[in-house]
């Protein structure tokens, strides 16, 4: 049986195939230990592993498993959920919002790192647990989806006032910005802190993906990474922010698995 696995700097990912059907699990990577004990209890496995933390779990398993580079089992994981789901577009960007951000093309096959940005999942955890002091994912995101960003958020249209601005007035002009200008001022709710939050990190992530996708010619941005996990309002700032500077997002369900699956899938 062969075994993917991507361990993450948050997160192990395990993809495998039980009684024809695909199995996809996920693990805190304080769990590594844990995961290492269930691959040496499978005796038969054939396992591949990817990611920041392979090697860390490498040195707790009993075989020697072949490692990919984490950015060719993303990319394949990638190709295998588009076959799947019958998109045939062969030029692409891929945005990873992982614990970090990166950022690939995907050009008829090949496929290259454009860039990446240290705002991701780890940023959302880390500064929502700074304003808030909550540490639990799930907490985070229900709460955040709860808040307006209104009070906090300096819009191009609050600084033009009135006045036509030269681009939309609706894009965020300064993320935290209107703290200290608008009508209400600190404390604020932890709901509103929070989606204030999802939206630095969803406009910072589209704005990014965007831009490297104009580099290279591609209209297609495809985002994918734990940070969407049940995290709706990440998706929906992401989408518009893609959409009003230009290119068309796309979001692949279970997609955070790419890199296992990419794994799972080396012969
Ligand atoms: P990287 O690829 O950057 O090394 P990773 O592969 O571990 O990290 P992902 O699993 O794609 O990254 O995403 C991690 C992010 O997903 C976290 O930073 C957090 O925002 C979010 N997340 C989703 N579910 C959870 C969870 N159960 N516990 C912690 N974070 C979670
Ligand atoms: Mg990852």
């Amino acid at each position: 049986m062969n075994i993917g696995i991507d361990a993450g700097g948050t997160l192990i990912k395990i993809a495998y195939m039980e009684h024809n059907s695909l199995i996809l699990n996920k693990f805190p990577v304080s769990e590594l230990a844990h995961v290492a004990d269930w691959i040496n209890g499978r005796d038969n496995a054939r396992i591949c592993m990817t990611g920041g933390k392979a090697s860390a779990l490498q040195s707790l398993i009993h075989l020697k498993a072949p490692e990919l580079v984490e950015f060719d089992a993303t990319c394949r994981g990638v190709e295998y959920f588009l076959e799947k789901l019958g998109v045939t577009e062969s030029q692409y960007v891929v945005t990873n919002v992982g614990t970090g951000t990166s950022i690939h093309l995907i050009d008829s096959g090949q496929h290259r790192r454009l860039g990446g940005t240290g705002v991701g999942g780890g940023t959302l955890i880390g500064l929502s647990h700074l304003l808030t002091g909550l540490t639990n994912y799930e907490e985070i995101i229900q709460a955040a989806a709860k808040g307006s960003r209104d009070q906090i958020d300096l819009k191009v249209s609050h600084i033009y006032e009135g006045v036509e601005p030269p681009i939309p007035g609706d894009l965020t002009a300064s993320n935290f910005g209107r703290i200290l200008q608008g009508a209400s001022h600190p404390p604020f709710s932890r709901e509103e802190l929070l989606a204030s939050v999802v939206g630095l990190v969803g406009e910072t992530v589209a704005t990014v993906s965007v831009l490297a996708a104009g580099q290279s010619g591609a209209t297609t941005v495809i985002f994918i990474g734990s940070s969407f996990i049940g995290n709706n309002l990440l998706k929906d700032v992401v989408q518009r922010y893609t959409k009003l500077r230009g290119a068309a997002p796309l979001f692949i369900e279970n997609g955070e698995y790419a890199g296992a699956i990419g794994a799972w899938l080396h012969e």
